[in-house]
C-alpha cells in the first residue's frame, strides 16, 4: 500500500507556495510597522499548558489534543502534545524568558503550523497555519490596543486582497464580570434546557459559554429568544468597551458588536472579536481574538514576580480559510516558476563547460540551470528549458574550452547572438 499524507494535513506544492509566501510577507510587512518581533515556540509542548490556560471542559483539550509519544519511556516523555493554538505557547515563553522584567510592553507574532485532532473537512484540518500576534505587559492594559490589534488583524486580511469579510466584537468583562454572566446564563437556561439535546446540557454543566455558538437549532432558537446585551458588565467593564469602540471608531474599522459571540476558551477576558468571511461555507472564520489578561500569573505558577497584573491581548488568523476566500473570491496570488538562463550543451563531452557556466551565472545572481540527462540531445534540452519557462538559452559549442563559442538564444522571440566570456555575464544581466 502506498504511503499517505495523514488525513487533515496537506502538501503545500510548489505551485501553491506563491500564494502563502504572499500571505507571509503582507503579514510580516504589518507586523513591522505596528511593532510586532516574531517568536518561534516548538510545536510540541506539555499539554498542561494547553490544559491550564483554555480550561479541561474545551473541546480543543477535552477531544482535539494530539499527544505525542516516543519510544523513550513512558515517565520521560508522558504528557506532551502538539500546539493546538499559539496564545499559551507565547505566554509560556514570554515567562520563561522573563520578557516581562525587561520590557513594559512585547509585540510578539508568530507564523506556523498548529494541530487539532479534529473531524477533516473543507477548511478544517487536523495540520493548519496560523499567523498570530500577541500583545502582552504591564502596558498592554489598554483598550486602545484592542482596537489597534483589530485593526493590524483586518489590515492584513484587506492588504492580502480578502474582502466580504466581517468583523464581530463582544465584551465578556472582568473575570468577576464573566462568572456574572456564565450565572445569568445558567439562570435564564434553567426551564429550557430539559427540551436540548445532551450534548447541549453537558455544554451547560461544563461550559455555558459553549452553547452561545452551538450549532444545534433548537438550542440556538432558545438562545435567540435571550436579552443577552451587556447587561453582564460592570460600570468599569462598559466603560472600557465603549473605549475599544472608540478607538476602532477612530480608525475606521467596520465592525458589528454581538453579544452571542463568547469563544469557548477559559482564558478570555474583556473585548473577543471573530472575523469571517461569507462564502466559505461552515468553517467562515478566518481568524479570532481577544483580551486575556491574567492568563501570564495563571501560567507563571504562582511565582509572582510581577508588580501589577499584565495585559495581554491577542489574535489568530487560518492561513488555509484565508487562501481559501482568496481562491474563492478569483485573488488566488499564482506565480509560475521561472529561469532567466537554461545552459544547453551543444556536445555530451562540452558537459564540464556547461557546468561552470552555470556556476559562474549563479555566482552573478542569474537564476541558472542546465540539463542532468546525461548527455541528452539539444531537442531534449530545449524541451527542458521551455518546461522551467527560461527566458534565455545559452549554447555552449564546441570550442568553449577556449572561451569563445557561446550563443544566447532569446526563447520569446528566437533571436540569438554570440557571448564572450570573459564578460558572459555582465551582457546576460544586461539583457534581462
Ligand atoms: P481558534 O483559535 O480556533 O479561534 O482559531 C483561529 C483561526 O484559526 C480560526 O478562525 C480559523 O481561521 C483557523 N482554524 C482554527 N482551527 C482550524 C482548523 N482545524 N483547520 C483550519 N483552520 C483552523
Amino acid at each position: 500500500m502506498k504511503i499517505l499524507s495523514p488525513r487533515g494535513t496537506s502538501d503545500i506544492l510548489p505551485d501553491q507556495i506563491a500564494a502563502w509566501q504572499s500571505l507571509e510577507t503582507t503579514a510580516r510587512t504589518f507586523f513591522k510597522t505596528y511593532g510586532y518581533s516574531e517568536l518561534r515556540t516548538p510545536v510540541f509542548e506539555e499539554a498542561g499548558l494547553f490544559k491550564r490556560s483554555l480550561g479541561e471542559t474545551t473541546e480543543v483539550v477535552n477531544k482535539q489534543l494530539l499527544e505525542v509519544k516516543s519510544q523513550r519511556s513512558e515517565s520521560e516523555d508522558a504528557g506532551f502534545c502538539l500546539r493546538p493554538e499559539g496564545t499559551a505557547a507565547v505566554v509560556r515563553a514570554y515567562n520563561q524568558h522573563n520578557m516581562g522584567r525587561e520590557e513594559f510592553l512585547s509585540k510578539l507574532f508568530y507564523i506556523g503550523p498548529m494541530f487539532r485532532g479534529e473531524r477533516p473537512q473543507k477548511g478544517r484540518l487536523r495540520q493548519f497555519h496560523q499567523i498570530g500576534a500577541e500583545a502582552i505587559g504591564r502596558g498592554a492594559d489598554h483598550p486602545l490596543l484592542d482596537a489597534e490589534m483589530m485593526a493590524l488583524a483586518v489590515n492584513i486580511l484587506k492588504s492580502s486582497g480578502v474582502s466580504d469579510f466581517k468583523l464581530k466584537i463582544n465584551s465578556l468583562g472582568s473575570a468577576q464580570d464573566k462568572q456574572k454572566f456564565a450565572q445569568w446564563l445558567r439562570d435564564e437556561l434553567k426551564g429550557k434546557i430539559g427540551h436540548l439535546s445532551g450534548i447541549c446540557q453537558d455544554q451547560y454543566e461544563r461550559n455555558v459559554f459553549r452553547l452561545l455558538d452551538s450549532k444545534d437549532e433548537a438550542c440556538q432558537e432558545v438562545i435567540k429568544r435571550l436579552d443577552i446585551g451587556l447587561r453582564h458588565l460592570s460600570d468599569s467593564g462598559q466603560a472600557y468597551f465603549s473605549r475599544v469602540r472608540e478607538g476602532l471608531d477612530r480608525l475606521g474599522v467596520e465592525y458589528e458588536v454581538s453579544s452571542q459571540l463568547v469563544r469557548g476558551l477559559d482564558y478570555y477576558t474583556h473585548t473577543v472579536f471573530e472575523i469571517s468571511c461569507a462564502g466559505l461555507g461552515a468553517q467562515d472564520a478566518l481568524g479570532a481574538g481577544g483580551r486575556y489578561n491574567g492568563l501570564v500569573e495563571q501560567l507563571d505558577g504562582g511565582d509572582r514576580r510581577f508588580p501589577q497584573t499584565m495585559g495581554a491581548i491577542g489574535f489568530a488568523l487560518g492561513m488555509e480559510r484565508i487562501l481559501l476566500a482568496l481562491e474563492a473570491q478569483g485573488k488566488a496570488v499564482t506565480v509560475k516558476r521561472s529561469l532567466d538562463v537554461f545552459v544547453v550543451s551543444g556536445k555530451p563531452e562540452l558537459e564540464r563547460e556547461t557546468f561552470l557556466l552555470v556556476d559562474l551565472l549563479r555566482r552573478n545572481g542569474i537564476c541558472a540551470d542546465m540539463d542532468f540527462g546525461d548527455g541528452r540531445a539539444m531537442k531534449k534540452q530545449f524541451e527542458q528549458a521551455d518546461k522551467l519557462r527560461a527566458r534565455f538559452v545559452v549554447i555552449v559549442g564546441e570550442g568553449a574550452a577556449e572561451g569563445f563559442n557561446f550563443t544566447i538564444k532569446d526563447m520569446a522571440t528566437g533571436e540569438q547572438r554570440p557571448l564572450l566570456l570573459d564578460h558572459i555575464a555582465k551582457q546576460i544581466i544586461n539583457l534581462l
